[in-house]
């Protein structure tokens, strides 16, 4: 697929090659206004995560009209369903499906209406954009375009998280050979996506340490362990510990948001606690963060003869977007969107946990825009008052389609003799 296919320029090398974009015009001009329906009635009626039932059954009665057979996971929210057959490479396409315990602060007609509950952090989005896709593969598949599979995953509970979790234990990315998302971004006007290789969105773990020693009176910290001395040594040692035995270039940080110990001036207290977060931008530094915690944390507390406990929550690890995903999805954003289409976009500290899929297969996360033109910034996710213009669910159709099938080439390309990839790329 080259540049000119699906926007700006006429096909000028023979029948088919400006069939994509022209498929994806037919299909859009008939449909754009039942996705945005879509797009409205899910955010009408948004559910948290492992609560998305209603969605699911919304989902699953679109995807099965078009012809295509949607399959639950186990745990009764989220689907798989996978369109095309044979041997041929798949892709997989994942949108999340849950919303946020945040009251709806806007005055829209699509407005939520469940009390304390709304779509603001665009899922409702994500969820519309990757049926319309999976709608799109399935007239493809009938007319024998589709040169592959693709796999639509859409997973409950990614704000909780977990839901990643659940889609691969139900064997979601088994057999896949590259896995895309994209993400709202109101910072980016409509018409443009935001791209980055490498870390895109930040590893957030919580950690608790506890420490207990006998207690005693302050006149006598010599013969008790002097506790409270021992938890500032932590607190401030394993920081300045993390920056000195861990590559600064993972920008791991351990940051408290809580310390506690004590009551009264003058008693030594039996028990101590702290609490933070770790973030990071690298795997590896994720992975042994918290092995390397606790040696840090016994060496300190040992030295002052205190018992320490370290309790480490794993949240999400780091989202590590694949130079080559990076490139199929900029190449797809030209063709689908405009040469002027691709910005670049900044590391965020937020966690996802689309980052789970990355630990196994290659893929990428995008940002797609949706601030209404001039307007970048001026709305933020997680806000009650987060809304899109909603041409950003037909620029997603466009952008995730053409990715799909740009993946599918090139998964035929290093499978395939070489005519494959051009039938692949050029439907
Ligand atoms: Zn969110
Ligand atoms: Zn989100």
């Amino acid at each position: 697929m080259r540049g000119s296919e699906l926007r700006g320029g006429e096909p000028t090398d023979g029948p088919g090659t400006g069939g994509l974009r022209a498929q994806l015009d037919s299909y859009l001009t008939g449909q754009e206004d039942r996705l945005i329906a879509f797009r409205r009635d899910i955010h009408m009626h948004p559910e948290l995560g492992y609560a998305e039932h209603r969605t699911t059954a919304r989902i699953a009665e679109e995807l099965t009209a078009a012809g295509l057979h949607p399959v639950p996971l186990p745990k009764g929210t989220g689907l798989i369903c996978e369109v095309g057959c044979g041997d041929g490479p798949v892709v997989a396409l994942r949108a999340d499906i849950d919303a946020l315990p945040l009251p709806d602060e806007k005055d829209v007609p699509y407005r939520s209406t469940v009390p304390g509950v709304t779509h603001a952090c665009g899922h409702d989005v994500h969820t519309t954009v990757m049926l319309g896709v999976a709608q799109f593969f399935a007239q493809q598949a009938k007319a024998g375009q589709l040169p592959g599979r693709v796999r639509l995953i859409f997973q409950p509970a990614e704000e909780n998280p977990g839901g990643a979790l659940d889609v691969m234990a139900a064997g979601g990315i088994a057999g896949v050979d590259r896995i895309f998302a994209l993400h709202c971004d109101p910072r980016v006007e409509v018409g443009q996506v935001g791209l980055r290789v490498g870390p895109i969105t930040a590893a957030c773990d919580k950690v608790t340490v506890r420490v207990t020693g006998p207690g005693g009176h302050t006149a006598r910290p010599h013969l008790t362990a002097d506790l409270v001395y021992a938890l500032a040594k932590i607190v401030t040692e394993l920081p300045a510990a993390f920056s000195r035995r861990v590559d600064p270039r993972s920008s791991l940080s351990l940051v408290w948001g809580r310390v506690s110990a004590g009551s009264v001036a003058n008693a030594i207290p039996d028990e101590g606690i702290a609490q933070g977060t770790v973030r990071c931008f690298d795997d590896e530094a994720w992975h042994a963060a918290p092995d390397l915690m606790k040696a840090l944390l016994d060496s300190v507390a040992s030295a002052y003869d205190v018992k320490s406990e370290l309790d480490y929550v794993r949240g999400v690890p780091p989202t590590i977007n694949e130079r080559s995903t990076v490139d199929l999805l900029r190449q797809a954003a030209k063709s689908a969107l405009g040469e002027d289409s691709v910005v670049p976009t900044p590391q965020s500290l937020a966690g996802e946990d689309f980052a789970w899929y990355l630990e196994s297969i290659p893929g990428a996360l995008a940002r797609l825009g949706v601030a209404p033109p001039g307007m970048a910034g001026a709305y933020d996710l997680h806000r009650g008052t987060f809304d899109v213009d909603e041409r950003c669910i037909a620029n997603g159709v466009r952008f995730m389609a053409a990715a799909a099938l740009l993946a599918l080439g090139e998964a035929h390309n290093s499978a395939v003799e070489p005519e494959a990839v051009e039938s692949a790329a050029t439907v």
